[in-house]
């Protein structure tokens, strides 16, 4: 699974192993102070589960936070073309 960028600042997601017990996290590669982690969804005791559980999850999460932050900078420059036609219309 491709690792997208912060969501925060932009810089490169890193993604780590916290312990043996399968914590993973992605830090920001900018030291901007971004740590994200995440938790196994399925009932289950087994370790290799969890472990490719967790990495799925926060991989997943992370991922969805920078899809959703960029949505609302894409409105923003519309919003701002749309602006910027209504000056010029009104000039004519
Ligand atoms: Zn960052």
């Amino acid at each position: 699974m491709k690792l997208l960028h912060c969501p925060f600042c932009g810089g490169k997601g890193q993604l780590k192993k916290y312990n043996e017990s399968g914590l993973w996290m992605i830090s920001c590669s900018n030291n901007c102070g971004v740590l994200m982690t995440s938790y196994c969804k399925i009932p289950t005791n087994d370790l290799k589960i969890i472990d490719k559980e967790i990495k799925n999850n926060v991989i997943t999460s992370w991922n969805k936070r920078y899809e959703e932050r960029r949505e609302p900078l894409d409105v923003c420059v519309k919003l701002e073309q749309i602006n910027q036609e209504i000056i010029k219309e009104n000039k004519q």
